[in-house]
């Protein structure tokens, strides 16, 4: 969770530049993914052209904002949150859900409550929130899977092209691997999920939201399996359930 304080600071930066028009922060987690450190570690790309993904979000958020006069993923959010079907993780600051048009099984959105559009919005204490609600979502992966669980993780955030945006919500994609083949794993990492996907996939329904929504999930990693008499492991529980 180190990368926050340096993310928002390099992206001014990079904005600045004249030939970046778009700022791409993500992260491949796991040898799956094509990750080349275990590590915790993101990439950033900076690039001329805004990619397709993106853009298209970007136009569908502005199309709703002229026709509504108001914000999409803001409506969306609100929408999930009262109906708490597909929500994973939900704080004061922001929520985690299974977006309703998932692609990937256990793919996930996570939203700010508050409107903002990038990484230079967010206040110290919504940076905190931020880190909180992404391990909370890394938690649950990797407890119903019982492995340090692979992904995509990267940010949609509104263009460095100097204009505003106004219309665009800052939100970030979880990407799992599943159904991604072995072989294919690697190309189908963040850069690509993120920017532009050239393939059509329907949208997995069953039982998969229910399951990574699902209550029964414990809070704390399972890798820090708790057993009677550690005073330490006891300690850890209680701070995390308060
Ligand atoms: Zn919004
Ligand atoms: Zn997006």
């Amino acid at each position: 969770m180190r990368l926050w304080p340096r993310g928002p600071t390099r992206r001014p930066r990079l904005a600045s530049c004249r030939i970046s028009n778009h700022v791409q922060i993500f992260e491949n987690r796991g040898a799956m993914m094509g990750a080349s450190n275990p590590h915790p570690h993101c990439q950033i790309w900076a690039t001329e052209h805004v990619p397709d993904e993106p853009l298209r979000e970007l136009s569908a958020q502005q199309e709703y904002a002229d026709e509504h006069h108001r914000c999409l993923l803001c409506d969306y959010a609100a929408t999930e949150l009262a109906q708490a079907e597909r929500v994973v993780a939900e704080t004061a600051i922001l929520s985690a859900v299974v977006p309703y048009w998932a692609t990937w099984p256990f793919e996930t959105l996570v939203l700010p409550r508050r409107h903002m559009g990038s990484f230079t919005d967010f206040t110290a204490a919504e940076r905190t929130g931020l880190a909180a609600i992404l391990k909370a979502v890394t938690t649950r992966y990797n407890n119903l899977f019982q492995v340090s669980f692979p992904y995509s993780l990267g940010f949609h955030q509104r263009p460095t092209d100097g204009r505003a945006h106004d219309s665009m919500h800052f939100h970030a994609h979880f990407y799992p691997p599943l159904l991604r083949s072995r072989r294919s794993a690697s190309s189908w990492s963040a850069s690509r999920c993120l920017a532009a996907r050239s393939v059509t996939l329907r949208p997995k329904r069953g039982r998969a939201p229910a399951r990574i929504t699902g209550k029964a999930l414990p809070r704390l990693s399972y890798c820090l399996s708790y057993s009677k008499g550690s005073k330490i492991l006891e300690l850890v529980r209680n701070c995390i359930s308060k």
